[in-house]
């Protein structure tokens, strides 16, 4: 699954790429794979940087990273226990261990990681800012959690990624808590595999937060989203 065509100015482009938060990611220079599994790693190519959230089976396959790292050159990004799985593999220039509150840039784009509530090792969110300033918040399948509403304001984001299921305590209820908490342009349900628990997601906020789209992600088809033209 790579994305031929760039996105238009002020845009970025991603697909979704298996049942959990497997997400890629385009901006104007830069691709970016997030908790890529699932996939072939042929089907990923000019990928410049991987981010994993952390180490559980359904966001690091670490096999598969190594061979996309080996094919692409790509820099990997990750949060500590999954640094600890990679290290042998990756070499120490390629592999960069991420913190809560730490900011990574890969050329012109921002790479900044958050906590995750979710009971893993060291888990980390991602706020990725694109050259041209389109917010997206890669929220892994973090629950929602109070710094989240904080962390919204600031940011002001056009797009934020929110679990539906499968993780411990998941659902579009919680989902739906994570985009209330961050109040975005767009809202994009995940982590699921059916697209009842999406839609149950949407009808949350079309009733509690209309100001916030949802967009309703289908596997392996490319999305555009634009930066909002009034920032609040
Ligand atoms: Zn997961």
């Amino acid at each position: 699954m790579s994305i031929q065509k760039t996105p238009e100015k002020n845009s970025i482009l991603f697909v979704w790429l298996n049942n959990y938060a497997g997400i890629l990611l385009k901006t104007p220079t830069k691709t970016l794979a997030i908790d890529p599994v699932d996939v072939k790693p042929k089907a990923l190519q000019n990928i410049d940087a991987i981010l994993i959230t952390h180490e559980h089976y359904d966001h690091l396959d670490p096999p598969l990273i190594i061979k996309i790292q080996k094919a692409t050159g790509c820099i990997v990004i990750a949060d500590s226990a999954s640094t600890k799985k990679l290290q042998l593999a990756i070499p120490d220039d390629k592999l960069q261990e991420i913190k809560p509150g730490v900011e990574i840039k890969i050329g012109e784009v921002s790479v900044k990681a958050e906590k995750s509530n979710h009971p893993a090792q060291a888990p980390v969110t991602y706020i990725i800012t694109s050259e041209d300033q389109v917010k997206v918040y890669h929220t892994a399948d973090s629950l929602p959690f109070p710094e989240l509403a904080k962390i919204g304001q600031k940011e002001n984001f056009d797009m934020v990624f929110c679990t539906v299921g499968i993780a411990p305590g998941a659902t579009p209820q919680t989902g739906f808590e994570i985009a209330w908490l961050t109040k975005p342009q767009i809202a994009v349900p995940y982590h699921t595999a059916t697209v009842a628990s999406q839609k149950a997601f949407a009808e949350l906020l079309k009733k509690e937060l209309p100001r916030t789209a949802c967009l309703i992600p289908e596997q392996n088809k490319i999305y555009q989203v634009s930066k909002r033209s009034e920032k609040i």
